[in-house]
Order: C-alpha cells, then sequence, then structure tokens
C-alpha cells in the first residue's frame, strides 16, 4: 500500500469507528423539549397518561407552574392533539435535543487532552475513580476512601471521606443518584479538590472545620449507561420481573414513605419506585452506610439537576410541614443569596417539595431527615431552569460548582449559627 493509500484507509477506519461508536448510541434526533405553563390540574392527568402510554413523551422536569416534555418528531402530531383539546399553554424550548448532545461531546472531545479530572468535560466514571486514586495518594492524612457496596452491575460505588481534625461535625453529599445529571458529579469533584486545595480563608475554614463525606457517583450503572448508551438515561439497570423496562428511580427507591406520592408503580416511567423499598443494591447500600454513621452526620445534601432549587421536607406530604420548617427556610435562604451574590446572579428558589414542585415520596433528603435523624437535609436543584436542562454544556461546570461551594457555605454559617452543628456523638 502506498502512503496515499495508506492515508486514506486510516483516514476511512478512523471514521468509521466514530460512527460504530455513535450508532450504539441512543440518538434524539429532532425531539424537542416543550414547557407548558400552570398546567391545571385536568391538564397535569391528561400529560401523565399521554406519557405513559406512548415511549416517545418522557417528563424532564414537573412543578407547580410548569411541565417539561420532550417529545419525539413522530408524537408532535399527538402532542398538538393535546394542546388543542386541553387548552394548555405552552412553547418550545428545545428545538434537537440530538444537537445539544453532539455539541457537548464534540466539547468533551477537545478538552480530552490534560489531566484527567479538569471541569472543561465530563468525565467518565473510571476516568472520576483514577482521580479519587490519586487524591487518596497526594492528601494521606486527611483523605480516606470508603466503599457504600456494590451496585446491581457489581462496580463499586466509592465515596472519599475528609477530616482534618476529630470533633468535626458531618457533611454528606450525594451526588449522580439520577444518572443523567452529569452536572453533579463534575460539580462534586471540583468542590473536593477545592476542599483539599483552596487557598481561600473562607474556603479553608469551611473544609477543616467538618468532616465530609462524598459520593461523586451514587448511581454508577446508570452513569456508564448514560455516557456509553444514552445520554439520558436516569434510573438503575436492574431488570424487572414483570416489564420488559428496566430500572428503577433511586431517588424514589428509599425506605420512606414508599410510594405513598410522586412515585409511579409502572417500570415504564421515569419514576417507578421499584417493586418493594430498597430494591436498588445502590440504594440499600447507601442506606446501610448511613444508618451506621447517622450519628456523625449533621446535614445531607443530595445533588440533583436541573431547576436551581433547594428543596426541603417534606415530600411525601404537603399537609403538614416539619417541625423545624423555619429554619430549614432560613438555611435555604442563605445558600440562595451567596449564590445570588456572585457575579452570575443565578436565582435559586427554596421551599419544600411539596410546596413547590409536586409530593415526592422515597427521596434522599426525606428518608434522612425522617429516617436518619438528619435535620438539615436537602435536595439541591443546580443549573438551569431548562434552556438546556439536562444536558448542560460543560462551560457551566465552573460556575455551577462555585455556586455549590459558595452556597453551602453560606448554609453550614447558618446552620451553625441555629445550632445544628452540634455534635451528635462522643469525641
Ligand atoms: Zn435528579
Amino acid at each position: 500500500m502506498n502512503t496515499l493509500a495508506l492515508k486514506v484507509f486510516t483516514a476511512l477506519a478512523l471514521i468509521l469507528l466514530v460512527e460504530s461508536a455513535s450508532e450504539d448510541q441512543k440518538r434524539y434526533d429532532n425531539y424537542s423539549v416543550y414547557k407548558i405553563r400552570h398546567p391545571n390540574q385536568l391538564q397535569r392527568q391528561l400529560l401523565h397518561k399521554l406519557t405513559k402510554q406512548h415511549e416517545s413523551f418522557s417528563l424532564w422536569h414537573e412543578s407547580r407552574e410548569e411541565i417539561h416534555l420532550m417529545v419525539s418528531p413522530q408524537a408532535l402530531p399527538e402532542l398538538g392533539k393535546y394542546l388543542n383539546k386541553t387548552y394548555a399553554r405552552s412553547n418550545m424550548f428545545i428545538s434537537n435535543v440530538q444537537e445539544l448532545i453532539d455539541n457537548e461531546q464534540a466539547l468533551n472531545m477537545k478538552a480530552r487532552f490534560g489531566p484527567t479530572v479538569n471541569w472543561k468535560r465530563y468525565n467518565t466514571l473510571s476516568e472520576i475513580e483514577a482521580w479519587l486514586d490519586d487524591i487518596l495518594i497526594r492528601y494521606p492524612g486527611v483523605t480516606e476512601g470508603f466503599i457504600l457496596g456494590k451496585s446491581f452491575e457489581g462496580r463499586n460505588i466509592r465515596g472519599l471521606k475528609i477530616s482534618y481534625k476529630t470533633g468535626n461535625p458531618g457533611v454528606f453529599i450525594e451526588s449522580n443518584i439520577h444518572a443523567n445529571e452529569w452536572i453533579t458529579s463534575a460539580s462534586a469533584t471540583w468542590m473536593i479538590n477545592q476542599l483539599l486545595s483552596s487557598a481561600d480563608k473562607q474556603v479553608r475554614e469551611m473544609a477543616e472545620s467538618h468532616d465530609w463525606y462524598i459520593v461523586p457517583v451514587l448511581n454508577v450503572d446508570g452513569f456508564v449507561y448514560s455516557h456509553e448508551k444514552d445520554r439520558l438515561w436516569r434510573k438503575t439497570r436492574q431488570p424487572s420481573a414483570i416489564s420488559s423496562c428496566i430500572g428503577v428511580d433511586p431517588n424514589r427507591n428509599y425506605d420512606s414513605y414508599w410510594m405513598v406520592s410522586g412515585a409511579s408503580n409502572d417500570p415504564c416511567e421515569w419514576t417507578y419506585a421499584g417493586p418493594h423499598a430498597l430494591s436498588e443494591p445502590e440504594i440499600k447500600a447507601m442506606s446501610d452506610f448511613v444508618s451506621s454513621i447517622k450519628d456523625k452526620l449533621n446535614v445531607m445534601l443530595a445533588f440533583h439537576s436541573y431547576s436551581q432549587l433547594l428543596l426541603s421536607p417534606f415530600g411525601h406530604t404537603d399537609e403538614k410541614v416539619p417541625e423545624n420548617y423555619d429554619d430549614l427556610m432560613q438555611v435555604a435562604k442563605a445558600y440562595g443569596d451567596a449564590v445570588k451574590a456572585l457575579p452570575y446572579g443565578t436565582v435559586f428558589r427554596y421551599g419544600s417539595s411539596a410546596e413547590i414542585l409536586y409530593p415526592v415520596s422515597g427521596s434522599t433528603k426525606d428518608w434522612a431527615y425522617n429516617e436518619q435523624d438528619i435535620k438539615i437535609s436537602y435536595t439541591v436543584e443546580f443549573r438551569d431552569t431548562g434552556k438546556f436542562g439536562f444536558v448542560l454544556p460543560p462551560s457551566h461546570i465552573i460556575p455551577n460548582a462555585e455556586e455549590a461551594l459558595a452556597g453551602i457555605e453560606a448554609l453550614l454559617r447558618e446552620c451553625k449559627k441555629l445550632g445544628y452543628l452540634q455534635l451528635k456523638y462522643k469525641v
């Protein structure tokens, strides 16, 4: 083969390689996302029915004010019928989901050179794990790795403890329980790096006066699947005994008011709560681990995207509020104010899940609050409010993580003022 032929052959082989890699992935060509504003009860019910009947519809977000619905191009006439019939007010805000995914992949490829985890792109599970190994070597005195347990597919679920001294109150951060919310693990790893290496006086003070337990990726199987097969995969990967649909919504699977509200018993839905509480090995592992150290924990934060919200208990009911509701609001306000004060001016709203979103039971924050006596417990919904949704461009990683760090710093300061950081264990 001469040089030119060799070059042509290599180029063709490369094209084939790239094509076969992307052929393997689920595509969302011309899938669009619609915002349906101020849906009434009937519109909401019909919409749920629609998403149940058709695979072509997915509910990306649901709150009291609006619903975000992803629709396949084939199902657009069906959506049109629904909108006409119910007089729902709507507008399209993403015209082609695949385009967002392609842009994200291109940026990820471009930033591939350099340190393994560099926050200019979204990292894979193996990159995050290699980086954690490196952190453990670089900061041997103050870091300690832990393993929650094994996932359904047999992967280790890893966490990192950071502790500068004994007698600190504990903060637990759970991240990427929903597989497609990549901004969560990207922000959690950035925060780990700051806690260990920042020279900023306030960050040092915060880092060293709390014990940190951080699980960057809880839903490891789903996360790997979302990188390799389907960017929008949300659930776990355990097959169902009653359906061909795979996986459970792990944030409906905790053993606290399981299946009471805001969860589905249909394995094909995004919010399927599982055949029983703790059916998912990842959630059982998290539950066992947190129970075993609950006396050391004062604060539980579960990282999610998207919506820019701080959600507190209760999720299972809107008929009553927790006894420290006012404190939970005051602490959430501190988080929101600190984020807004940054140059980005990002606005976070706050309130209980049941108030702002809709009733949701079996989630981390409610389980931690109700069953583990962790009285400061929130779901943090990161950027954005729907422009990119789950496919947030990597240029948002550092600004989003900066907001999380500033928000948590303010949150902990407020918690201390209100007396929530007192030790529950003897030193
Ligand atoms: Zn989520």
